[in-house]
């Protein structure tokens, strides 16, 4: 049986084997030493994103997202406060889908905000426009 599981470390990359835990008081990547706790939404982009999205074990979930999108920029506070609550349980992270064109057409993006989660790699379901803090909640933990 495995009982480690991958984690992509979000400021180098490198992804590190975890031995799973109902929950961490402490883990850090083997790397760089960043806590790997840290819940921060991370920035993804076309160099990083297959590698962070396939190499992760944890679900991952994508907050499809544009500058010029005010739903999207309300939205963005309750996406880090609802990421606080899953520490090494579920990984945040943003798209920036100005920049990101080639992506957001991939995955036909067509209305933003956009939530996107993903399990191994592979897409388990989306959702569209902005939630509030409890209804992001139950989209995320159900
Ligand atoms: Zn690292």
């Amino acid at each position: 049986m495995n009982n480690k599981i991958n984690v992509v470390c979000k400021k180098c990359m490198k992804i590190n084997a975890l031995p799973i835990k109902e929950s961490y008081t402490k883990a850090n990547c083997g790397s760089c030493k960043s806590p790997l706790l840290d819940t921060k939404p991370i920035e993804l982009n076309s160099s990083n994103f297959d590698h962070f999205i396939s190499h992760n074990d944890l679900p991952v979930v994508v907050d499809f997202w544009a500058p010029w999108c005010g739903p999207c920029k309300m939205m963005a506070p309750t996406f880090e406060k609802v990421a606080e609550r899953f520490p090494l349980k579920i990984i945040f992270a943003k798209l920036n889908t100005q920049n990101e064109e080639m992506i957001a057409r991939r995955f036909g993006i067509s209305g933003i905000p956009t939530m996107i989660l993903f399990k191994n790699g592979k897409e388990s379901k989306r959702i569209s426009g902005a939630l509030d803090e409890l209804s992001m909640i139950n989209w995320i933990a159900h």
